[in-house]
């Protein structure tokens, strides 16, 4: 796809990698539809865009609410006229083990509200966005392109019971809907990050960002740029559908 002068939407665009995608995509001439929970964020990302020449809106909506999902779609397409494109990328963390244990004792459990906090934003929040963007695409015969952001995590990673099922899902999601959205010219694609320089990850304790980097062959984290490079590479090859790209600096779960 060439994406000049066509409308993407970008969830989870207030910041991180959702904003570098907003400012990939708006340098190539595209107008975006920036959605996120963070008005502040979202605001400042739609002015970044502005500033390329493109028009750029914000829909501050929860990607886990289907009445706030369901009303910002139709916002977007009254808005823009057109949806061509949709990165799912919206994502939180609610790290803990599945048991953890101190001195042979169990001092504490993943809680049922961090599951379900991960799954219904990574999980839920991917399904929705897909499906409310694939019915205004088939409506309005686009021939579009998804993307959702998956992660390596979705391999298996400690700590990560919840954001590992999420991610996992996204991945085996995005097989399903190539398959079931071919026959409307709509390609679906992922990307999963290994670990990349966000507030996400910059938030962590120094020791742990260390630990973390340490096994990466490329020995550094990725830069959210070279996330929007790999999203934008799935929207310009045409024959890219059902598969996820793993961008990790050869980092292997
Ligand atoms: P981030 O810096 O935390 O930014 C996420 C953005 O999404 C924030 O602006 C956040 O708003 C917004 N958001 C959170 N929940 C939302 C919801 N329910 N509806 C709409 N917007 C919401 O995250 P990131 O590191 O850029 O990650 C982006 C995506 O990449 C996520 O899916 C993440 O899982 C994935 N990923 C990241 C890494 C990494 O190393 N960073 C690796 C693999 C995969 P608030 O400020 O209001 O929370």
């Amino acid at each position: 796809m060439d994406v000049r002068d066509k409308t993407i939407l970008v969830t989870g665009a207030g910041r991180g990698i959702g904003r570098s995608l907003a400012l990939h995509f708006a340098r190539k001439g595209a107008n975006l539809a920036l959605m996120d929970t963070n008005r502040e964020g979202v605001d400042e990302t739609r002015a970044q865009c502005a500033e390329a020449g493109v028009t750029a809106r914000s829909y501050v909506a929860n990607a886990a609410d289907e009445d706030r999902v369901i009303g910002a779609l139709d916002e977007v397409t009254a808005d823009f006229g057109r949806l061509d494109g949709l990165v799912n990328n919206a994502g939180i963390v609610r790290d803990a083990l599945l048991v953890k244990v101190k001195d042979g004792q169990v001092v504490g459990k993943m809680t049922l509200a961090d599951w379900q906090a991960v799954i219904d934003v990574n999980l839920t929040g991917v399904f929705l966005c897909a499906r409310e963007a694939a019915e205004r695409m088939i409506r309005l015969a686009s021939r579009g392109v998804i993307v959702n952001i998956s992660s390596i995590s979705r391999a298996g990673n400690i700590g990560q019971t919840n954001y590992t099922a999420a991610k996992a899902g996204v991945a085996a999601m995005t097989v399903v809907w190539a398959k079931e959205l071919a026959r409307y010219g709509i390609r679906v694609g992922a990307v999963a990050p290994g670990f990349i320089r966000t507030p996400m990850v910059e938030s962590m304790k120094p020791e742990a960002l260390a630990r973390m980097t340490a096994p990466i062959p490329l020995g550094r984290l990725g830069e959210p740029e070279e996330i929007a490079h790999a999203v934008g590479f799935i929207f310009e090859n045409e024959l890219f559908s059902g598969r996820c790209l793993e961008v990790d600096g050869g980092l292997r779960m």
